[in-house]
Order: structure tokens, then sequence, then C-alpha cells
């Protein structure tokens, strides 16, 4: 009988601390001392400097229905502290910081892209948390990082995808989550959500995107650690950290050089030009939306000389894409050629 007792005691001391939310997490080395974090900041300082990032901390104001089951995380807060410790530790390495919102207020899903389109700002990021497509799953929890459309698409752009890897491969790790079971690395194309469309907010903006999905809000596990500012404070520095990676590892510049007669053609010269060398086997160069070889790359002279035909009247649009030897494409590149004496 007294065996019988403590088994039910057991039972209900087990059942009742099941019942506390579980919270676990790490705090990454530069966030637990000040010289260490200082280094790294300094460190990666020279290739975010003068960097403009458009922060979109996702809902807020009159949209706050997201949040999870244990009523901890309010997704629109959880968005905002992230948001807003990111665009400290940018501004600590000398970038400039835009947000959609710096509280919670309500803009519209359009207006976010509009303000960044406007904006002048080199990256959009859009900050979220996330929830399972079926109601009453609390099981489900990894972190994602969305870009727009998939490689086969004229409009997708490489240099997203990169990105998305740095900022994912980054966050995953402070937040000690997985990617997700549904691609290798937890970078995913929108379209993986919304076929043939993705998401409005990343169709939209025009500057170079991603939409990150840090945690489940509805997840039984990653709730309680979603509603502390100080995890928040370790997303934003994977987030950081990520961003600091991508940089470092370059980015190819193109600018318009030089443009010439030549019998019945055109050639319109490009200089190309990165930290590192340029991969000539990743150079794409479209004119009018259609995919051309008529090109040659100068690896010495960093150049790509385009054959076109003559313009009478005329003019072409030319879109370039290339990536150095790191793998890092350069920011989406597009270009008007019209008669050499009218431009
Ligand atoms: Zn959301």
């Amino acid at each position: 009988m007294k065996f019988f007792y403590i088994t039910i005691v057991s039972i209900l001391f087990i059942a009742g601390c099941s019942k506390t939310p579980v919270i676990y997490y790490e705090t990454p080395r530069e966030l637990t001392n000040e010289q260490i974090k200082t280094n790294f900041i300094e460190t990666y300082s020279p290739y975010l400097k003068n960097i403009t990032f458009f922060l979109d901390p996702g809902h807020g104001g009159e949209d706050r229905k997201n949040k999870g089951s244990q009523g901890l995380a309010i997704e629109a807060d959880v968005n905002l502290r992230v948001g807003l410790a990111l665009r400290n530790y940018l501004r600590l390495a000398g970038a400039n910081v835009i947000m959609s919102r710096d509280k919670d207020t309500t803009v519209a899903l359009k207006d976010r892209s509009l303000l960044a389109n406007k904006s002048g700002a080199d990256i959009f990021i859009s900050i979220h948390s996330n929830a399972p497509g079926q109601d009453g799953d609390n099981f489900t929890n990894y972190t994602s990082t969305y870009y727009h459309a998939t490689e086969s698409d004229y409009e997708f752009e490489p240099m997203e995808k990169d990105l998305a890897k740095y900022v994912q491969r980054d966050l995953a790790y402070a937040m000690r989550n997985s990617g997700g079971l549904g691609s290798f690395d937890g970078t995913y194309s929108d379209y993986h959500i919304y076929p043939k469309q993705g998401f409005s907010v990343l169709r939209l903006t025009t500057i170079p995107s991603i939409l990150i999905e840090a945690g489940f809000h509805t997840s039984n596990w990653e709730e309680p650690r979603l509603a502390l500012e100080d995890f928040n404070k370790i997303e934003a520095w994977g987030i950081f950290r990520g961003l600091c990676r991508y940089f470092k590892a370059g980015i190819p510049k193109i600018s318009f050089q030089d443009q010439a007669l030549n019998d019945s053609t055109q050639l319109v010269t490009y200089s190309i030009s990165d930290s590192t060398s340029i991969d000539f086997k990743s150079i794409k160069v479209f004119v009018d939306s259609t995919e051309t070889q008529r090109f040659i790359f100068n690896e010495k002279q960093k150049t790509i000389t385009i054959e076109l035909p003559t313009l009478v009247d005329e003019e072409k649009s030319i879109r370039i894409i290339a990536a150095n030897k790191n793998g890092n494409f350069c920011f989406p590149f597009y270009d008007i050629v019209t008669d050499k004496l009218k431009r």
C-alpha cells in the first residue's frame, strides 16, 4: 500500500513538472564577454560600414493575434524585440538601419514594401516567428529563411539565396535549432509556401530581400524562449553574425565602362570587380530577358563585353549575374543600352 502511495505521488509530481515550460538556451560567447563582442564587431565592421538595412518586424498594432498556446509569446512583440536588438548590433558595426516599425504600431503589408523601396536601403529583412499549418500542433519547431522565387524563374535573384544561407546558418546555430525537414540547409523559396507567388512582402519589395521565420511560437518548447528578451537578443546576434560573414565573403560590383561600334555590331563593356576573383562559370548575361552567350569575360581586365546588333533608335535591356570565388553573387544588375551617341 505504501508503495502504491509513493507511486501515485511520483506520478503526480512528474505530471506537475511536465506542465512547467522547459526553457533551454545557450548564450554565445560574444554576448557573455564584452571584450569578445567588441572584437567581433570591430573585425566585421569594415564589411558592414555604410550598408543600409531595412528591418521589418512582422505584424504589430492591430495585428497581434499570432501567439503561442501558453500565452507567453505574442509574435508581433517577439519580432519587434529581435528587430530592435539587431538594429543595435548593426549600428555598433557602423551600418545604417531603417525600420518599418520600431514600436507596436500597425503597418500594412504593402506599405512595408513601399517604404523599403523608397528608403534607398541595400537590403530588406523581414523578421517573423512561425506557426504550423495544422491547429493544435505544439510540436513542430525549426528555423527557416526564405528568398523569393526559384532558380528557374527570371525574377529569382541568386544573391537573395546567398544572403538567406548566411543568415540561416548563423541564426539556427545561435538558437540551436535545425532548419526543418523541407530543405537541407534551412533556406526555402517562398514558392514552397505559396506556389508561383511567394510572400507578398518579398514579391513587392524591389530591393534584395529575405524573410526569417526564426522559430515556432506555437511550439511548447520554443514559445517560452521567444518570450524572453535575452533570448531575442541571441536570435538577433545570430542574424547579425550571418550578415557579417555574408558581407565579408565579398560581393561582385558591376558598372558600365564603355560602348563601341564594331562593323555591324555594338560592343558594350562592363567592369566587374571583387575582393576575390570572379568565377567565370557563374556569369550569365541576358539581353531583353533572354540569355545570350555572345559575351567575353576578360579575367585580367575584369570586364564583360557584350555583343549587340547595331542599335538604331532602339534600346536593349541588359542583365548580368556573376559570382565571386566564394560563391557570392552580385546584387541585381540591370542596364538599358541605347545608341552610343544618345547614351
Ligand atoms: Zn508572421
